[in-house]
């Protein structure tokens, strides 16, 4: 199979598994992930697992990928806030559905080294920060949209803060050795949250500050 057979396979295997939404598997086929994936493991960039990357992070598994982005409801008029940038490729899938992302990463490294591939790959419409994501952006809120791909243990104030009322936001809830619920929640216009428990996942936890800092 050549690349993009590989690619089609992929996404058609994303939509055997529940993804529905036309768009979502379109931004799938258009993002190469075979680029967000260190050297070493391009030949697993399109099979349904996560993988390590640098920092000693991960590059999460395609079908969460997937049913977060289908859960976030993202059009393209939004301003949507990612949590957690790792690799970048969550940040693509996203660029593709919305107006702008902006995306913020605590491991300088990362940050740099996906910046630099977003760029690369002419992802023009996407803002790397490199800063603790649990302070949220707000020289850039409210955002539409905020999506956080590290496990934090309960739902952070200061994001929910940034959000539009009507606004949603996915995340994945609990510590890091017990099972995580991915939650969507709902902003109400009067500023209440709803929110539903999706599914059971497993992220690398939310950790606070910069490395490096004091
Ligand atoms: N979305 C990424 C995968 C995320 S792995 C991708 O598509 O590749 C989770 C990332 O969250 C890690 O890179 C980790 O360093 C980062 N992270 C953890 N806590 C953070 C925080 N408080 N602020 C910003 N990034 C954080």
């Amino acid at each position: 199979m050549n690349r993009e057979q590989e690619r089609a396979e992929f996404v058609r295997d994303l939509k055997r598994r529940g993804i529905k939404d036309e768009k979502v598997l379109d931004a799938f086929a258009h993002v190469p992930r075979e680029e967000f994936v260190e050297p070493l493991q391009e030949p697993l960039a399109f099979s349904d697992q996560a993988l390590p990357i640098a920092c000693g992070q991960t590059i999460s598994q395609p079908y969460v990928v997937a049913a977060m982005t289908e859960a976030l409801e993202v059009s393209p008029e939004h301003k949507v806030l990612e949590i957690g940038t790792g690799s970048g490729y969550q940040a693509a899938i996203l660029a593709v559905l919305a107006r702008e992302v902006f995306t913020i990463e605590r491991h300088r490294d990362l940050a740099e080294s996906a910046r630099a591939r977003l760029r690369r790959l002419g992802f023009g419409n996407v803002t790397v920060i490199h800063a603790d994501g649990m302070e949220g952006a707000g020289d850039y809120a409210l955002f539409d949209r905020i999506m956080v791909t590290a496990a934090a243990i309960e739902i952070p104030d200061t994001l929910t803060a940034q959000l539009v009322p009507g606004g949603i936001m996915v995340l994945p809830v609990g510590g890091p050795n017990e099972v995580q619920s991915l939650i969507r929640v709902r902003k109400r216009a009067g500023g209440g949250l709803d929110r539903e428990d999706l599914m059971a996942v497993r992220f690398v936890p939310l950790l606070p500050g910069v490395p490096g800092r004091s």
